[in-house]
């Protein structure tokens, strides 16, 4: 959505919108969007300065690290930006407070909002999703889903196996001697 800053009314204005995974560019990533993110944005403009708080609600199908399996988790981002009108000047000695941090500069008269939507949704992202905070993930061996069902290879341990072949072959080395 773009937000109109130069002829924008004192006081708060409130939008409302869904927004899809085409119009979010959200398509082919390691996650889905569910359905539409919904998103309510708060602009508050008090003299020259511009806030705009988005409040964004969506769920995303991730896919567990572990299981492979997809699962879905709903999520509730809320993100503040200061704009400020002009080029972002470079200043490195300046001492940086919360509000320079997240300001936007807005050499335009005009602010779009949905990559700021699109930003909020790929940082919630986590690094290594999980179904459950317990999943056990897939069989080594034989690639069961072991949250599913079990197999023979359960306590397995491939290190361990590993070392008693290893041990095997010696033996059997030995003996031929
Ligand atoms: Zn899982
Ligand atoms: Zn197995």
């Amino acid at each position: 959505m773009k937000i109109d800053i130069l002829n924008l009314k004192e006081g708060v204005t409130e939008y409302f919108e869904s927004l899809g995974p085409s119009e979010l560019d959200l398509l082919n990533l390691d996650f889905r969007l569910k359905d539409k993110a919904f998103v309510h944005t708060t602009v508050e403009k008090r003299g020259n300065k511009v806030k705009i708080t988005i409040d964004a609600k969506f769920t995303l199908i991730l896919t567990c690290s572990r299981c492979l399996e997809e699962f879905e988790q709903d999520f509730n981002t809320v993100d503040e930006y200061f704009v400020k009108p002009g080029q972002e000047e470079l200043e490195p000695e300046k001492y940086l407070s919360d509000e320079d941090i997240f300001s936007i500069f807005a050499p335009a008269q005009e602010i779009d909002t949905t990559p700021l939507v699109r930003d909020s949704i790929i940082l919630s992202v986590p690094m290594k999703p999980l179904c459950k905070e317990d999943c056990k993930g897939l069989c080594p061996v034989c690639g069961v889903n072991l949250n599913k069902s079990i197999c023979e290879h359960v306590g397995f341990d491939k290190e361990k196996d590993e070392w008693r072949r290893k041990l095997e072959e010696i033996k059997k080395k030995l003996e031929k001697k």
